[in-house]
């Protein structure tokens, strides 16, 4: 089952067949459909049977955090409160290399684990993690963009930098990583709150630097912290503008949340092409708010999911998805998705906030072979639902509902497995 357009823009955006098949070269696709049809068109090819298993396009996270998976489900506090008591102690613990080796193992296999291929990362604040972080991300063959976070205020003095060393520890990192293989470099201030004028004014200098780099940070997350950028910046008219101002908004640029954006900020979001990461089961786990998608729409600013761990729960787009689904059924303006619009969430629309929907987010022949294998775990309610459904879209729709890290088989990263059950 793959989304080979944009459903929020065409009907016949969905593409399932009840027994299919995927052929691919190594590394690119070659054909996909009905299996009896494909088999005829490529009968020496090498045959991988999962019957029983179903075959997505491998999810695309565009906002996760690298050293936060130890405060998954740490609960109680809104955002500000949340990341001066959990988050930032537990993100400066991350300090040596060896620890920092052992928590991007971690974090990389469950990325993969969960059918994630590719991922938008927020790193750490420390150079030698943020370095061995992706030492660990090149090896795993996943498609990493990352950046070491920036930030000179407003943190705790073990996560606080300056300009200078700023400018040095993501100068070396950019040459380190940036390019090669499936990495690639984001600069990453925190947020607003955390960042000094100079320093925003070195990110739009180093944003300038290397050609491909993009942009990652947070918006609008929580109505507090909207409040503080408005007190922190008088100058600006509002929290795009902060990073508008210093040239940081543009088709690299990556937005985590948006929950309480003006009219304004949307238009000119819109206007500028930059993207927005959706990090709904975050949103509801701090209580931010629930994200205005159709507003979005309206503007035609461009969204993906992010799971958002470690304020989200887990690490699963599945679930992401799901949680997509739920918000805008709360909401009195919501936009009322379906499966194939969760489909196309989970893997297309990040793709296209990558700036890689010309290589990977659905089966069409021509695109690298990244995917994910889902077979229901037997005696699971999933599988009993499974045994019932009429149709391809109402399996998917039990998939996004059921489906979760355990049903996960194998995940292919450009024709190339990085996880399977078997590999355990
Ligand atoms: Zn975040």
């Amino acid at each position: 089952m793959h989304t080979p357009a944009n459903p929020f823009e065409s009907d016949r955006a969905f593409a399932a067949y009840a027994d299919g098949a995927l052929v691919f070269d190594g590394k690119k696709i070659l054909a996909c459909g009905a299996y009896a049809t494909v088999r005829k068109e490529h009968p020496d090819a090498e045959l991988l049977d999962h019957r029983g298993a179903f075959l997505l396009p491998g999810f695309v996270d565009t906002h996760v955090h690298f050293p936060q998976l130890t405060i998954i489900g740490s609960m109680g506090l809104p955002l500000l409160e949340w990341l001066k008591q959990r988050t930032f102690p537990a993100e400066a613990a991350l300090g040596g290399v060896q620890a920092a080796e052992t928590a991007a193992d971690i974090f990389l296999e469950r990325l993969a684990a969960n059918g994630t291929t590719a991922a938008v990362v927020f790193g750490s604040h420390l150079f030698d993690a943020q370095d061995a972080f992706f030492r660990k991300a090149l090896s795993s063959g996943l498609r990493i963009t990352s950046g070491l976070v920036l930030g000179d205020q407003n943190l705790i003095p073990e996560l606080e930098t300056t300009t200078e060393r700023a400018q040095e520890e993501t100068t070396e990192l950019i040459s380190r990583y940036h390019g090669a293989e499936h990495i690639r470099y984001a600069v990453t201030p925190r947020f607003s709150v955390s960042c000094s004028r100079p320093l925003l004014e070195l990110c739009g200098e180093l944003m300038g630097g290397e050609p491909g780099l993009f942009f990652q940070t947070h918006i609008n997350e929580n109505i507090q912290e909207v409040a503080l950028v408005r007190s922190l910046f008088p100058e600006c008219r509002d929290y795009f503008d902060t990073y508008e101002k210093y040239g940081l908004a543009g088709r690299h640029s990556i937005f985590a949340h948006n929950l309480h954006v003006s009219e304004g900020e949307l238009s000119r979001m819109g206007a500028c092409g930059c993207s927005v990461a959706h990090c709904p089961s975050s949103n509801a786990f701090l209580g931010s708010g629930a994200f205005p998608m159709a507003r979005h729409l309206q503007h035609g600013v461009r969204f993906g999911v992010g799971c958002d761990v470690g304020a989200g729960s887990g690490f699963s787009l599945l679930n992401e998805s799901l949680r997509a689904y739920e918000t805008q059924m709360l909401r009195d303006d919501g936009y009322r998705l379906s499966p194939k619009h969760l489909l196309y969430l989970s893997g297309a629309a990040g793709a296209e906030v990558m700036g890689l929907a010309d290589r990977i987010g659905d089966f069409s022949p021509g695109k690298e072979a990244d995917f994910v294998l889902i077979q229901p775990p037997r005696s699971s309610t999933l599988s009993a639902v499974l045994e019932q459904t009429q149709s391809c879209e109402a399996a998917l729709g039990a998939l996004f509902t059921l489906a979760r890290e355990e049903s996960v088989v194998a995940t292919y990263v450009a024709g190339r497995r990085v996880f399977s059950h078997e590999l355990d």
